[in-house]
């Protein structure tokens, strides 16, 4: 029997004059995450999605598997294809929904005509195909109005399709609606939660790295990507750079007092990472910062990081605890990488007593003897670009 996706909208509705725009780089983002399971056709028709296998071949399940984490997927179905007759119809409803119905008591049908030359009206349809699903599962009942499901037969362009409930997708917009923007990702909880918010609101994602080999080691640059690729199952491919800053931590270490080490070090990450962000057509950073979690978060530490970058810095967790973070790295599927214990370069050279309100002039004042412009440049020409998906 012939299955394809059906896919809603959801915020898009809402798009105006850009919708169409919208559902194009959705069917693109689509087309791009399903590519590698069998030939498809997707296309779109009144508002809905069509994912249709150009064979069986097509690994129908995974792709079900896939749609549910592409963001701008409110809600999606599986479907039956039909002959517009409705001797196909009732041939294959009770055999299709038999997953869908052995397991409830109660069910109503509902029908949808876009197609008006169809000869039966929707209250024809429901109560002919009611009939035909209550003999075939005797167990069954009519409830109008509070089933335990509700069977949608739907007569559209081509075909008629046959389904169940529908599924919930991700939500949120379109990754590539809205621009490009660069991650700074650690290993920690954090940043790639802070990732997945952004992409979710329409994001293209490319990341930056900060690694200090030989204190961080190669598995703690392993533990970046495995993120990334959780996060990359959502947003789509991402350009990774990784920077090397071992060389910039030791310049901090040797001249700058201790207590300023993380401020410094984040001043530095944050000049080199709007330079990166640049050249790879970023118009944003991102962090995943929340207010007051460690010294480096207060509101004076956050204004002397933000002073040396001019470009807007989104901090979608600045308003969260820290439950609330986990809770959305566990459902995300990042959090038990997230809690492997490699180093990281901000522990390295973590201050026993760190500065929690400092004032701009004395961070300029703890840096001036730091070669600032020659080591960001070292530092960006020997950065390595690679894709993680
Ligand atoms: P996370 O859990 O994301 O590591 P955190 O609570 O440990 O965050 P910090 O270590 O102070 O906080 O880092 C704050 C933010 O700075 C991180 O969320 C991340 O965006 C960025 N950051 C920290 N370390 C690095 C790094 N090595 N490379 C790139 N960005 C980093
Ligand atoms: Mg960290």
């Amino acid at each position: 029997m012939k299955e394809i996706i059906l896919i809603k909208n959801g915020e898009l509705t809402l798009k105006g004059l850009n919708r169409c725009n919208f559902e194009d780089i959705l069917i693109k983002n689509i087309r791009r995450r399903l590519r590698d399971l069998g030939e498809i056709n997707v296309r779109k028709a009144q508002s809905t999605i069509y994912i249709e296998p150009k064979d069986d071949t097509f690994d129908f399940e995974e792709a079900l598997e896939r749609v549910k984490l592409i963001f701008g997927i409110a809600a999606f179905s599986r479907a039956c294809v039909c002959e517009k007759t409705m001797e196909d119809i009732i041939a294959k409803s009770p055999i299709y929904l038999e997953n869908d119905l052995k397991n409830v008591k109660t069910f109503k049908v509902e029908a949808k005509r876009a197609d008006k030359q169809f000869p039966l009206t929707s209250p024809e349809i429901c109560r002919e195909i009611g009939g035909v699903l209550l003999s075939a599962y005797p167990h069954l009942r009519v409830d109008v109005h509070k089933p335990d499901i509700i069977i949608y037969v739907e007569i559209r362009d081509y075909n008629a399709y046959v389904r169940g409930e529908q599924i919930q997708g991700a939500g949120g917009l379109p990754v590539g609606t809205a621009g490009n923007a660069s991650i700074l990702i650690s290993g920690g909880i954090d940043s790639p939660v802070a990732a997945w918010c952004m992409a979710k609101r329409g994001l293209r994602l490319n990341a930056i790295h900060f690694a200090s080999p030989p204190y961080t080691s190669p598995r703690a640059e392993q533990k970046v990507r495995t993120l990334l690729s959780r996060v990359a199952r959502y947003s789509g491919a991402i350009n990774l750079a990784i920077v090397p800053f071992t060389q910039i931590q030791d310049e901090i270490a040797n001249n700058c007092p201790e207590e300023y080490f993380t401020l410094i070090m984040r001043r530095m990450m944050m000049r080199i990472s709007e330079r990166i962000a640049r050249e790879k057509d970023s118009l944003a950073l991102i962090t995943g910062e929340s207010l007051g979690q460690v010294a480096s978060q207060t509101l004076p530490a956050l204004v002397t990081t933000d002073y040396v970058c001019n470009m807007p810095v989104l901090r979608p967790l600045i308003g969260m605890d820290k439950e609330e973070i986990v809770e959305i790295s566990r459902k995300i599927d990042t959090f038990e990488t997230s809690i492997l214990p490699y180093e990281d370069c901000c522990t390295v050279f973590t201050p026993k007593h760190p500065k929690t309100r400092p004032t701009l002039s004395e961070c300029e004042k703890a840096e001036a003897n730091l070669q600032i412009d020659a080591l960001i440049e070292k530092a960006i020409s020997e950065t390595a670009y690679s894709y993680v998906d």
